[in-house]
């Protein structure tokens, strides 16, 4: 397993067709996996989901670097 934090991190997934969705890790898994078999007629698994997403930054304001 390849999974650190699942729930913890925003990630967005992208589809062929130009869907795209942005969130948690299990809103976008849920999210995905409906689209791709109500619109494609293709089951994706967590798995597969996880696999193509891309994680998205989840604090652009982290205090530390250079500061003081
Ligand atoms: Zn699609």
């Amino acid at each position: 397993m390849t999974d650190p934090a699942p729930g913890l991190e925003t990630i967005s997934t992208s589809c062929a067709c130009g869907w795209t969705t942005t969130g948690d890790v299990d809103s976008v898994v849920e999210a995905t996996a409906d689209h791709a078999i109500r619109i494609h007629n293709m089951p994706a698994t967590r798995e597969q989901i996880i696999e193509r997403a891309v994680r998205v930054p989840a604090a652009p304001t982290e205090p530390g670097e250079g500061a003081a």
